[in-house]
């Protein structure tokens, strides 16, 4: 196996024999898992009532593979967009993109025409793979951007033509021969970054694999950390269940790529919904649930009402946004054979950064957990970027093989943040002795409405061009369910009404749904301003939160 290599290394303070991550490329995971695990016999992948052996998976990948090169055109460092929700294709799509050597462009499936115009121009991607939906809203920009446009599923969710027909021409099912470089770009994948409109994030095969490689460690450092019970019945057979987009890290890295070396099965879901999720559980006897927190706690309201404690559950990770406390005591009561993991990442550094192993949510159930593998070192910055002493509020810095190669046509936002290997991440929190690092804060104008970021210069821009408005700031509101929605306060011109339904209706078409404010305060009078005479966003989200007068 060209990925992986055993070899020992210290994590926390005890030499563990681990797989080191050696260059490596993602088609070669699907090579892994295909060698390991059962020459392809075994199930990898269902999606409500479809399933796939590695065989067959395997096979499909390499048609696609083939047909991409001969029938398209594509091969080495061509951009290939997806543009589709979780549907087994996205992830044959991924493999086959990047077995010819091409780059995957993951398009956000609630991105609406405009902003897919703009990522489209930026990663210059031509082909673009998508589903019924996105088809319609990519229809528009087919002529101006010259693009193919290849419908994989229908609107039904029936398999499309234009893919079984792509398909059918594929004059092999062997793997394309193909050189890849562990330092070829992988992926590009779109993300509110610290400031403004979305960037895209340029992921390279080391970054990925080396992502993938942290949680290969986390099953090999979990026992040693937290032995199991010798009397404990024989494991369960690794398997994951994919709730969050796949064109996120949080579904993408730790539970798409690493299912292909770990031998895990996939259940793919194409729609949130939790009773249904505790039924997939349940019945396929799922080991992994990862999710944004706002899906954990949804998750365990079900199955408290279903009556169900999800046995077979041995890890239920969160990440994406701050899990509380509170919630993580619960969890471990109403999952008791489940591991409690929160931990940190982010696009920028292609998965876990920090994060909690074994019994670690027991000691600081607030925090983020500790450096996490592949993060080599991590540092507190202050403003002037020198260390600030442990215990106290600094920026999260981490140096790690993982990190992106940079921000793609953003050399200026990619210097800003990222210097000799080190990544600044817009993140507030505090180091204490014992290695936890709870996140406090962000210096970056975000929000993050249930695990989905949405840049606060991003919805303004939309505002500004309404009509009636003179100046916005966009800020987050406190969200029991969501952690935090979208608010905005409007300075109006003399005169004007603006009530939240016409503020949604001028937006929609815009910006996706997400990003649409669901809170609106109206002025006349001038925004609040800071010493600089630029909007004190800080303080206007403050007053309006108040409900006093800005
Ligand atoms: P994304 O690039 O979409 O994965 O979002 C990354 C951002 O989500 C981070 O920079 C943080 O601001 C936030 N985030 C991720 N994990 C956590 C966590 N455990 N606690 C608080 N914020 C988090």
């Amino acid at each position: 196996n060209p990925t992986f290599a055993v070899h020992e290394v210290e994590v926390r303070g005890v030499t563990v024999k681990a797989f080191k991550a050696i260059p490596g490329t993602v088609p070669a995971l699907l090579a892994s898992g295909w060698e390991q695990h059962g020459e392809g016999a075994l199930e990898f992948l269902a999606y409500e009532s479809e399933t796939y052996t590695y065989a067959e998976f395997t096979q499909s990948v390499n048609q696609l593979a083939h047909a991409m090169r001969d029938e398209l055109g594509l091969g080495q460092g061509d951009r290939v967009a997806i543009a589709m929700r979780n549907y087994p294709e996205l992830l044959m799509l991924v493999l086959a993109i990047s077995s010819i050597g091409g780059v995957v462009v993951f398009l956000n499936a609630w991105w609406t025409s405009e902003e897919l115009d703009y990522a489209l121009l930026d990663s210059k991607a031509r082909v673009v793979f998508a589903d019924g939906l996105r088809m319609e809203r990519l229809q528009p920009l087919r002529d101006a951007l010259d693009l193919t446009l290849i419908g994989v599923r229908d609107a039904e969710g029936q398999t499309a033509h234009d893919l079984s027909s792509l398909k059918r021409n594929a004059r092999s099912d062997t793997a394309p021969l193909v050189e890849i470089d562990t330092d070829d770009d992988f992926a590009i994948m779109y993300s509110s970054g610290t400031t403004g409109h979305p960037k895209g994030v340029v992921q390279t095969h080391r970054g990925a694999v080396n992502a993938v490689f942290s949680w290969l460690m986390q099953s090999v450092i979990a026992p040693l950390v937290d032995p199991p019970d010798p009397d404990a019945p024989e494991p369960l057979r690794p398997s994951a269940l994919v709730v969050t987009p796949l064109f996120h890290v949080t579904a993408t890295h730790p539970l798409f790529l690493l299912s292909l070396p770990a031998g895990a099965k996939i259940t793919l879901m194409h729609k949130w919904d939790p009773e249904q999720a505790v039924r997939l559980i349940r019945d396929n006897s799922i080991t992994r649930f990862l999710g944004v927190p706002t899906q954990s706690a949804e998750l365990m309201e079900a199955a408290l009402k279903m009556g169900e404690t999800l046995p077979s559950l041995d890890y239920l990770g969160a990440g994406g946004a701050k899990r509380p406390g509170a919630q993580v005591a619960k969890l471990a009561e109403a999952f008791p054979n489940a591991g409690v993991a929160t931990g940190w990442g982010m696009t920028e550094t292609n998965a876990l950064g920090i994060g909690m192993i074994g019994d670690d949510y027991k000691a600081r159930p607030d925090s983020a957990g500790k450096l996490h593998p592949p993060v080599q070192e991590l540092r507190m910055l202050d403003d002037a970027g020198n260390d600030v002493p442990l215990g106290e509020l600094g920026e999260i810095t981490v140096k790690s093989p993982a990190n992106m190669r940079c921000y793609l046509n953003k050399p200026e936002a990619t210097d800003e943040v990222l210097q000799d290997g080190w990544l600044r991440t817009g993140d507030l929190g505090v180091l204490d002795l014992d290695g936890f690092v709870t996140i406090l804060d962000r210096k970056k104008n975000i929000i993050i409405r249930g695990g989905e970021n949405i840049a606060c210069l991003d919805v303004e821009g939309a505002l500004h061009h309404h009509p009636d408005v003179l100046e916005a700031t966009v800020f987050s509101v406190p969200d029991d369910r969501l952690g935090e929605t979208v608010g905005a306060a409007v300075q109006l011109k003399a005169g004007a009404q603006l009530t939240l339904a016409d503020m949604a209706a001028f937006l929609d078409g815009h910006l996706a749904k997400f990003k649409i404010p669901t809170a609106l305060w109206t002025q006349h009078d001038i925004l609040l301003r800071g010493a600089t005479d630029k909007i004190d966003r800080r303080a206007i989200r403050e007053a309006c939160l108040n409900n006093k007068e800005t």
